[in-house]
């Protein structure tokens, strides 16, 4: 069923990682995502529909996507997303379905996803503090963000992982009591440097807490922190373990250590635009050919389009670096 010829773009990377974004809506309002107020959503019906989803990831796996992540906005704002999860682990080819959330409606939705085929959870915690939490997403809900977490590890997802988003003079309180909490729940955790990605455009270089400032944090808390080998060189965190035995620690430092060479992703955004990187200025519609009955040939070929332009790198530190347009709820996390 697998088209033999890989998604493999100029630059030898192959692909094989899809990211849908499901909405742009969202119920907390981080401000280093979204803006405060008056947030303009797409309307309704430029959203993809469930079947355009399925049809569309459904082309991808032909051409050897083999792993979903489910994102937004907040996935589980959207109605019946276990519905289509369902659909999506029925495609031939997909072997691997993962879900990135603030975990604030977890707890209720947690029983219905991974009956519907859900196999792993991204869960993004910045804090434990309630205050703190809503000094960052000018929202409350840190209890439900835990409750969602507890309910999923009940449950038996077996990888659950913690993303703490890393902001200095903001963030750092928050290191050693994520990193302990983690440890006593056996969670892994990892920490995202801030990217250039707000809503508020108020993004700046000196803001970026490194993956190596936190680790130099952690070990002077805790303990050594040792390196682990990858299984999949094309997954963006440098991982460690504690010397002591108790937890590991990823770091996702898309600014201080770019991963761009190893990336295998594409991403589509709610409302069907794709793009092969987070920092793109360009988009391919696949909406427009899932609405007008384009063939999956069609389909193919816009995605090897999108996959063939893509950019050796991010460029972020580059003097030629252009902000997106759009910001992180936006495109999909
Ligand atoms: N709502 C879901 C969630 O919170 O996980 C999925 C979408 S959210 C945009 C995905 C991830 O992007 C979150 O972990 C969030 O912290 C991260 N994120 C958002 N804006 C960011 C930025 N400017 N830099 C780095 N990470 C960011």
């Amino acid at each position: 069923m697998t088209n033999p010829t890989p998604l493999i773009d100029s630059h030898g990377r192959v692909h094989t990682s899809l990211r849908i974004s499901i909405t742009d809506r969202c119920n907390i309002r981080c401000f280093y995502c979204m803006p405060a107020e008056n947030v303009e959503f797409r309307p309704r019906e430029e959203i993809l529909t469930y079947e355009e989803i399925e049809r569309f990831a459904s082309v991808a796996a032909r051409l050897g996507i083999n792993r979903l992540r489910i994102t937004g906005g907040e996935p589980l704002v959207r109605k019946n997303l276990a519905g289509l999860i369902e659909r999506l682990s029925a495609i031939g080819g997909i072997d691997d379905i993962a879900l990135t959330t603030n975990g604030v409606l977890l707890a209720e939705q947690a029983a219905a996803l991974k009956n519907a085929g859900l196999q792993r959870l991204n869960i993004s915690l910045d804090t434990l503090d309630d205050d703190v939490f809503f000094q960052l997403s000018r929202r409350r809900g840190i209890d439900q963000v835990i409750a969602g977490i507890h309910q999923a590890q009940k449950l038996g997802f077996d990888k659950i992982r913690l993303n703490a988003i890393a902001i200095k003079s903001i963030t750092e309180q928050a290191i050693v009591p994520l990193a302990t909490f983690a440890r006593q729940y056996d969670l892994e955790l990892r920490f995202i440097e801030f990217m250039p990605l707000d809503a508020d455009d108020q993004w700046q270089r000196q803001q970026v807490l490194t993956g190596d400032e936190i680790k130099n944090i952690l070990e002077a808390s805790f303990c050594e922190l040792l390196p682990v080998t990858r299984d999949d060189v094309c997954q963006p965190a440098i991982d460690f373990r504690f010397a002591d035995g108790q937890g590991r620690i990823g770091f996702i430092n898309p600014l201080s250590h770019p991963f761009c060479h190893n990336c295998n992703r594409i991403r589509i955004t709610a409302e069907g635009q794709l793009r092969n990187c987070l920092f793109s200025t360009t988009e391919w519609d696949a909406r427009e050919l899932l609405r007008n009955e384009a063939t999956d040939d069609e389909l193919e070929t816009l995605i090897r389009s999108c996959v063939c332009s893509k950019n050796a790198a991010h460029g972020i530190d580059s003097d030629t670096f252009i902000k997106p347009q759009r910001a992180m709820y936006q495109i999909g996390g």
